[in-house]
């Protein structure tokens, strides 16, 4: 265990993938983005993921429901097909049962898969059920279709590009700060809100999907679930670049800041290393940004320039309102060892 914490999850990731043969020599991409992309015979790419919910790894049984945590395992799979243009069709799910699971919390649960499910018209083909000696867990994978010709990875940013991400950011990591909070001082509505943004992600399927219809040149995209900070960290190792983003374009809502505010908590972790945003990071060349906010804007969709994409490569800096720039390591985001 002590070497495999040693070596992080990407170590992890990194030392397995090398050992493994190439099988399928038509795969267009595989370890190393959100999904492995390879061609099917109709003409159109498919895009497969797979994530697993762990008990008190991801979640505590006491702190959600079943229905959310249904929603959820299917929504983070959902967001890492979003994360490559793509659109999902299929999931299958395999539960580990643990013996104080009962049938009425597994029912609940598969209510939760089906609410997901019917809003973003996925079916659920299959899985496995099986027990667990201790920890309840989840895995879901998901398959998706995708334009050949639309294909977002993390690996094509280039200096000068500009940063965007959809939405608003830290409200799942503050959320869920507050739900294990004993004493918290946040509006009921905003305590709410900003819960739910943990309990209960959207993945932003919409908005990869106008992406992907346009035809503005994304260079680079990945969905945000260890933290802004290492998942701009995705794309410049990919990339080979590196980036700058200011301090103070960073997208709150108001319920975070009003939060942040009442609590006097420092928000600035939340926004940069927070995690389970779900929210996606994109970079584009300045010429495509009118066509993107038009695009955006009809929609009613929040995106925000957030920074760019510089030549320093592979490290990203913070530049603060004050003018100073700071250097922002990649180690501070979500690692599972
Ligand atoms: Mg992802």
């Amino acid at each position: 265990m002590s070497k495999i914490k040693a070596l992080g999850e990407f170590g992890l990731i990194h030392r397995l993938s090398s050992r493994l043969k190439f099988h399928a020599p038509d795969t267009i991409l595989g370890i190393g983005d959100d999904c492995a992309v390879y061609p099917v015979t109709s003409g159109t790419n498919e895009v497969i993921t797979t994530d697993a919910l762990v008990e008190d790894v991801h979640f505590k049984l006491s702190a959600t429901t079943p229905e959310a945590l249904g929603r959820k395992a299917l929504s983070v799979n959902l967001s890492d097909i979003a994360a490559m243009g793509a659109t999902p069709q299929r999931a299958m799910v395999t539960i580990g049962v643990s013996k104080k699971i009962s049938a009425s919390f597994l029912d609940r649960l598969y209510g939760g898969f089906d609410s997901i499910c019917n809003q973003f018209k996925v079916e659920l083909v299959g899985g496995d059920t099986v027990s667990s000696p201790k920890c309840f867990f989840i895995n879901v994978s998901v398959i998706g279709k995708i334009n050949p010709k639309r294909v977002f990875t993390r690996h094509g940013a280039r200096r000068g590009d500009l940063i965007f991400v959809t939405g608003t950011l830290g409200d799942s990591s503050l959320g869920m700060k507050l739900l294990h909070r004993k004493k918290r001082r946040a509006s009921s509505k905003d305590y709410e809100f900003l819960i739910a943004r943990h309990l209960n992600p959207t993945p932003r399927i919409q908005e990869a999907s106008i992406l992907a219809r346009s035809k503005i040149d994304i260079t680079a995209m990945i969905d945000i679930s260890d933290g802004l900070v290492q998942d701009l960290y995705h794309i410049c190792k990919a990339s080979n670049v590196g980036a700058r983003i200011q301090e103070d374009r960073l997208p709150q809502s108001a319920a975070f800041s009003r939060a942040c505010n009442r609590n006097q908590i420092d928000p600035f972790p939340f926004l940069l290393n927070g995690g389970e945003d779900y929210e996606l990071l994109f970079t584009l060349p300045p010429d495509g940004v009118r066509n993107l906010k038009r695009q955006f804007s009809k929609a009613n969709v929040l995106i925000t320039q957030i920074g760019e994409i510089a030549l320093k490569p592979k490290k990203v800096f913070l530049e603060k309102s004050d003018g100073r720039s700071k250097f922002l390591p990649d180690s501070e985001g979500f690692n599972h060892f």
